[in-house]
């Protein structure tokens, strides 16, 4: 079956990574508060989240880049010192042997351009930064890129509740299908989109923060499609593993600047685990999501994704409100 290794490479990545960040998120729960506006164990984790996957896909798959959200410039300056210190210890609790030199290079494989020929990875070590410091939705986003499409998409989401407690991975294989297992044991469960063709009796799911997603569009796109329910507000791309697993059926993302360029690790995983799971993803205007452009969407404006049956009665209601038809 193709993509297996690099599958069972990359889940186990997100695993980990998932873990790593947990155990950060606990030690806020127990009482190590931060001051109002500090968001080191944020920066901490994440640098420790994509230092893990860095280290572990460039030692399994040397030749295959990385396109990750962070870089370590900013670990090797002098004053980020004791910063850099505590990624260095948190990386060892999952890679115990690891240097604070192949720390801070694991870090720095997520430095790749993208782009439309050949192979990479692209990663979010932690995608909704705000929900992480909530103690709310974050995720550990993780997708492969062939050629310019999204392969495999991996997504950790600590946090999600589903069948079994709380916390799973989310897994789509291009042509392979999609299932989700929890962060304990690797026991596939399989995932699908709802086949709710009533656009009236669907859920939506959009950003709980206003600046990410235009939420009065969305309500009033919500209104013209007679939903009656109030949207699930989640941070990060839990968003995509919610409509994937059936939890809400739509996942608006309404752009609130023209400027705004939507960055690829925050939507490949979601993408195929979406697709995979029988639904569908554009942007406002009904274009595929082109992941072969470099780190941003400049193709595209926005994100739609739906659970494939009322997709097009969504973009037609998106092009009346946005006036985005044509
Ligand atoms: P979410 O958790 O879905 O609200 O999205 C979090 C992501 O939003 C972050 O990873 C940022 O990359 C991205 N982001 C930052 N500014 C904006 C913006 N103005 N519009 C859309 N997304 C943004
Ligand atoms: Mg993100």
């Amino acid at each position: 079956m193709a993509y297996q290794r690099e599958v069972m490479a990359a889940v186990d990545a997100v695993v980990k990574a998932s873990r790593l960040c947990a155990s950060v998120q606990d030690h806020l729960i127990k009482g190590q508060t931060l001051e109002k506006g500090d968001k080191s164990p944020v920066t901490v984790a994440d640098y420790g989240a994509q230092a893990v996957v860095g280290r572990l896909l460039a030692l399994e798959f040397p030749h295959v880049p990385m396109v990750g959200e962070e870089n370590a410039d900013a670990l090797r300056e002098p004053s980020n010192r004791a910063m850099c210190d505590k990624v260095v210890s948190l990386t060892r609790t999952v890679l115990p042997q690891v240097s604070e030199s192949e720390v801070l290079g694991a870090i720095d494989w997520g430095t790749f351009g993208g782009g439309r020929s050949g192979r990479f990875w692209t990663l979010d070590p932690i995608d909704g930064t705000k929900g992480f410091l909530r103690l709310e939705q974050y995720a550990v986003a993780l997708a492969l890129v062939e050629d310019g499409e999204v392969v495999v998409g991996v997504l950790g989401c600590p946090n999600l509740p589903n069948a079994h407690g709380r916390g799973g991975v989310y897994v789509g294989v291009k042509g392979q299908g999609a299932w989700w297992r929890t962060l304990a044991d690797d026991h596939r469960h399989p995932l699908r989109a709802t086949v709710n063709h009533d656009p009236a009796r669907t859920r939506i799911t959009e950003s709980v923060e206003a600046g990410h997603t235009d939420q009065d569009e969305s309500a009033l796109i919500a209104k013209l499609l007679k939903i009656g329910v109030p949207p699930l507000r989640m941070d990060s791309q839990a968003k995509y593993a919610a409509v994937a697993s059936g939890e809400a059926d739509i996942y608006l993302r309404l752009p609130t600047r023209k400027d705004y360029v939507e960055r690829i690790w925050d939507h490949a995983a979601g993408f195929r685990v979406i697709t995979e799971a029988g639904g569908r993803v554009t942007d406002i205007r009904g274009r595929a999501l082109d992941f072969g452009h470099g780190r941003g969407l400049e193709q595209n404006q926005g994100v739609i994704a739906t659970n494939g049956h009322v997709h097009d009665d969504v973009l037609a209601r998106v092009a009346e409100v946005l006036g985005t038809a044509g």
